[in-house]
């Protein structure tokens, strides 16, 4: 299996040194692993610049492939926060380079980083939770060029909210929208395992989405721990290899240059 999404240094946000992160990969016995470093543009009161030089990044991982051989790949990868109004230069910065993987994430809303909890003032749970599944979809329905829709359900996170849940059954007709959608363009979704390691205690998206994603005929998901550092590669990736097992899916996707690889599980 790969780590589909991981942060290295060349995001402002991660401490996870592309050779420490190679390392923690290889010891979990994973077969390779994809750099997901942040490209976003145009935010309200962000911290960091989250752009970096990719040309820098590709010599430096270029380097580490020689290091490691075995058999193990270190790929070339984006996770890029779609909003509207900026999807051309995106597809610019995408079309730029040779990469091997893109992740279209939703991050904020209207310019406003979901993640600095003033997002969810004046919202219920359900206003918040709607207007970012909305974003989720003006990304699918307005925009192409990227392989997988990152972590469904990452509004879950933040805010103070009492109950984090994103069941199918709450958002049915938005989520259905974002699925059909996915499938019908052949794009896929991640499966994210941060959710392990903080108190959602499931992958995000939730397997019940998981599942409605396989029974309209989703085939495509990838796994990425969305380490910003190097000790969580690979985390929970066991467990969530079970349970995809059970929900009946037989293949495990990571993209080489674009193209989907599928790994039995
Ligand atoms: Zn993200
Ligand atoms: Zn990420």
């Amino acid at each position: 299996m790969f780590d589909c999404h991981t942060h290295s240094t060349y995001s402002p946000d991660s401490i996870a040194t592309m050779f420490d992160a190679c390392k923690i990969a290889l010891q979990n016995n994973l077969s390779g692993i994809i750099f997901t470093d942040h490209y976003e543009l145009d935010l309200k009161g962000a911290n960091y610049v989250f752009n970096f030089d990719v040309k820098k990044r590709s010599q430096e991982i270029n380097n580490l492939n020689l290091n490691f051989k075995n058999n193990f790949k270190i790929l070339e990868g984006l996770e890029v926060g779609f909003q509207p109004h900026i999807k051309q230069e995106l597809s610019n910065i995408i079309k730029s380079h040779d990469f091997d993987f893109i992740i279209a994430s939703i991050h904020s809303v209207e310019k406003e980083f979901i993640s600095n909890g003033q997002y969810y003032q004046n919202r219920t749970k359900q206003e918040a939770f709607n207007k970012y599944l909305e974003e989720i979809y003006k990304s699918v329905t307005q925009f192409n060029d990227y392989d997988v829709v990152g972590h469904i359900g990452y509004v879950r996170r933040y805010g103070n909210l009492q109950d984090r849940s994103m069941h199918f059954k709450d958002y049915p007709e938005i989520l259905n929208a974002i699925l059909k959608e996915v499938i019908k363009n052949n794009k896929g979704i991640e499966i994210n395992s941060s959710g392990y390691r903080d108190i959602l205690q499931t992958p995000v998206p939730n397997y019940d989405i998981i599942t409605k994603y396989k029974k309209l005929g989703g085939q495509i998901i990838t796994l990425g721990s969305d380490s910003h550092k190097a000790q969580t590669i690979g985390h929970s990736f066991d467990i969530i290899k079970d349970n995809l097992k059970n929900l009946g899916f037989k293949y495990i996707a990571h993209y080489e240059k674009r193209e989907p690889k599928f790994t039995k599980i």
